[in-house]
């Protein structure tokens, strides 16, 4: 006999969350691929008339946690870097130690602490030409950091900033 226990059982619940499956969704496995994501809404908030600087969180099997981009610009909310966006989307997750961050440019002090007090295993960084907070701090507490420096985010961002001296001071909290 079976005992109630070993019965298989269908809950509303698990068809509602939503996450009950991950096995049909698509797989970023290799950096670049995991990096364009964080491309794709850098320039989604250049076309926007926002600061292009997007990001992404990956699990260990490559699936998309969550993306985001700086919304400085358009939301007026000084917190929403491209990192703490694609956080933000990511949701709640149990442990960060295998996860992946993709970034399109070398993350802030404020990113860098987020980094450091989630345990985020691992960052990609798009661009280091044009400005390098606290990589090399979280590498230093063990998170593995991988620098891509991807020449057309690099030229991307120094077009930017050169243009946007006073917004881009602002973002990063220069005089
Ligand atoms: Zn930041």
């Amino acid at each position: 006999m079976w005992s109630s226990e070993l019965m298989p059982v269908t809950r509303p619940s698990d068809q509602a969350c939503g996450k009950t499956t991950m096995t049909n969704k698509k797989i970023y496995a290799t950096d670049g691929e995991k990096l364009a994501v964080a491309k794709q809404e850098a320039l989604a908030g250049l076309a926007e008339g926002g600061i292009p600087i997007g990001a992404a969180l990956f699990d260990e099997d490559g699936h998309l946690l969550g993306k985001g981009r700086n919304k400085r610009v358009q939301e007026g909310n000084p917190a929403l870097h491209g990192e703490t966006s694609a956080f933000l989307a990511a949701g709640r997750q149990r442990s960060y130690r295998k996860v992946t961050l993709a970034t399109t440019l070398s993350p802030c002090w404020y990113c860098s602490g987020l980094v450091r007090q989630f345990r985020i295993g691992r960052v990609v960084v798009g661009d280091t030409a044009n400005f390098v907070g606290g990589q090399d701090w979280v590498a230093a507490h063990g998170a593995e950091v991988v620098t891509m420096d991807d020449p057309e985010l690099i030229g991307m961002m120094g077009t930017w900033i050169a243009g946007h001296g006073e917004l881009w001071n602002e973002d990063i909290g220069e005089e």
